[in-house]
Parts: structure tokens; sequence; C-alpha cells
């Protein structure tokens, strides 16, 4: 049995003083812990039926895509303003200070698909609710948030309380 978690370095003061940031690249690194994690998420489906795996820019492509090919579905990008090259719809969110956007290809899902969204680490929450609205904006159903790390004492949680959220790892 591998322990994720020991593959998992904390930076402190990344990408700001007082952060500390949970850095999953020891993880990526190793085969064998990330076959432990995308085995771990299968598990944690409990044989849900998937359509397209939606995983959010940067670090949630990494599993995201390897989680379409074990569940043999397609993989669908959420991308940062500006980077998707064909139609898009929007989504702002807050941050700290200021606001952010993700964008998604509006052709990406269809009405009706069922959507695993996949992304590295739930902080606030706000980043993953942003993409849950684009997806059920073009008319499919999330069925399941999954997460390499839910930083609880951050509560992103309560941004989606509709949501069926798993982690894998929680601080
Ligand atoms: P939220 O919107 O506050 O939930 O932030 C989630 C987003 O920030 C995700 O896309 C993560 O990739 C990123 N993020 C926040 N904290 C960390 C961290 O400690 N490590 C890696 N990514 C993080």
């Amino acid at each position: 049995m591998v322990d994720i978690e020991q593959y998992i370095r904390n930076i402190t003061d990344f990408p700001k003083r007082g952060i500390q940031f949970k850095d999953i690249t020891p993880l990526l690194a190793s085969r064998e812990a990330t076959d432990a994690c995308v085995q771990q998420f299968i598990d944690l489906l409990d044989n849900q039926k998937v359509d397209k795996v939606v995983a959010i820019e940067a670090r949630g492509f990494f599993f995201g895509m390897l989680l379409a090919q074990r569940l043999n579905v397609g993989f669908i990008p959420i991308r940062k303003p500006g980077k998707l090259p064909y139609k898009t719809l929007k989504e702002s969110y807050d941050l700290e200070y200021g606001t952010d956007s993700l964008e998604i290809h509006e052709d990406a899902i269809k009405k009706g698909d069922l959507v695993l969204l996949h992304d590295d680490v739930l902080a606030t929450g706000g980043t993953a609710k942003a993409a849950c609205n684009l997806i059920e904006r073009l008319g499919a159903e999330v069925v399941q948030c999954n997460f390499l790390i839910e930083l609880e004492f951050l509560n992103g949680i309560r941004k989606l309380p509709n949501q069926n959220v798993k982690s894998l790892l929680k601080y």
C-alpha cells in the first residue's frame, strides 16, 4: 500500500508569504504513487457512469487526463482566459483581492453529459465552483468533483453544497 501523503511536499511562503503550498511534483515523479492515486479516484467513483472528465488548468490536467484514459472517456480542459482558441463560455469568481475567470469551449460537452470534475487542490472553493457553473451552463451534470488534496481549514466545500466532493488527502 502506497502512502501518497509522503509524496506531497510542503513549501513555506510560496507563492506568497504566509501560504504553505502543497507541491505535488514528487507525487507526479513516482509511477507507483500516481498509479495508486488513479486507483483511489476510481474506487471513489463507485462505478458511477461518466461521459467526460473536465479538469482545471494547470495542475488538474495531470490526473484529469489519466482519469479520462482509465475511464475510457474524453478529456476537456478548463483554462485561464484567452488560452482556448475556439468560442468559449466564461465564468468569473472572486479572489481575496479582485477577480479571476475560467473558460471552457462552448462545444466541449453536451447537454445531459455526466461529468467528473477534477483539480489538484480544493482551497477556498472559488475555482471549483466556477468550473461547476461552466459545466452546468452547458447543460451537463457534475456527478463528482474530486481533488488530490482538500485544505479543509479553508472550508471550500461550503461553495459546493450541491456537489458530491471527494478528496484523497485532507489537511
Ligand atoms: P481555490 O479557488 O481557493 O479553491 O484554489 C484552488 C486552485 O488553486 C486550484 O486550481 C489549485 O491548483 C490552486 N491551489 C491552491 N492552493 C494550492 C496549493 O497549496 N498547492 C497547489 N495548488 C494550489
